[in-house]
């Protein structure tokens, strides 16, 4: 039995007004998950961070960004940078999301410069990874999963020292908003094959210590499976965020 707590993460995309977000994060801190046993945390779009930061009040729930820029400030029209995500009340970012590397160009080498600044301004970078279908069908995922884990963690690489609060979240591409889930297999194949990569470029303590998440449609009846395999250790969850029911079924999945 490995030590990382579980993480859970609901990253609510271009979704939800006012009205909803507060209520559906009011909801979910009604229901809160002992905070010694689980993390959760909320990624709402950047408008909706206040609303959300207010209706969580002193629950024990993290706040975090969909994105961010890696410059502090200056002439970025249409970004928001890790100080203000830390002021607006977020411990964390996801970078490298799929879609922001399919529909946006994200390389590796911006999420790596992405990753970097969010950690010096105190924001722990959730890292996303993952392989298309046709990658897969053309057994290429450990090549892509690590080729992106070494271009997205450069800088980190290059100083040997992965900051210990980052996450990295397995998304295989093709699992993402379709209802196809990798097996509990798949996913810890995968899971298994980032932490042996970790031990070569890091560390042994880096590898034990380092939360994988998976994400690629989890959802209340999948969930505890998935969460079952020794190498997962929480679910980055899309379109079964947007509802409390399904997740809080998600975030209680120990309970
Ligand atoms: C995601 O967007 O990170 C995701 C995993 O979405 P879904 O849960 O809807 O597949």
């Amino acid at each position: 039995m490995n030590q990382r707590k579980p993480f859970m993460a609901g990253n609510w995309k271009m979704n939800l007004n006012r009205e909803e977000s507060t209520e559906l994060a009011k909801a979910i801190a009604r229901q809160a998950p002992d905070p010694d046993r689980v993390d959760v945390l909320l990624a709402p779009p950047f408008t909706s961070i206040a609303t959300v930061r207010e209706a969580i009040g002193g629950a024990p729930i993290l706040l975090g960004a969909q994105n961010a820029h890696w410059e502090p400030h200056g002439a970025f029209t249409g970004e928001v940078s890790p100080p203000m995500l830390v002021e607006a009340g977020c411990s964390h970012v996801i970078l490298g999301h799929s879609e922001r590397r399919s529909l946006f160009g994200e390389t590796d080498e911006i999420i790596d410069r992405k990753a970097d600044s969010a950690s010096r301004f105190g924001l722990a970078p959730i890292v996303c990874i993952g392989e298309t279908l046709e990658e897969r069908e053309r057994h290429r995922t450990r090549e892509i999963i690590e080729s992106q884990l070494r271009g997205s963690l450069r800088s980190f690489r290059e100083r040997k020292m992965l900051p210990p609060a980052l996450l990295l979240a397995y998304e295989p591409v093709w699992a993402i908003g379709t209802g196809k889930t990798a097996t509990p297999e798949q996913a810890q194949e995968v899971h298994g094959q980032i932490r042996k990569w970790l031990a070569g470029q890091f560390d042994a303590k880096t590898a034990e210590t380092v939360r994988i998440l998976y994400g690629g449609s989890v959802k209340p009846d999948n969930v505890k499976e998935i969460m079952a395999m020794p190498d997962v250790d929480g679910a980055l969850v899309g379109g079964a965020s947007l509802k409390a029911g399904s997740f809080i079924h998600i975030i209680r999945f120990e309970f």
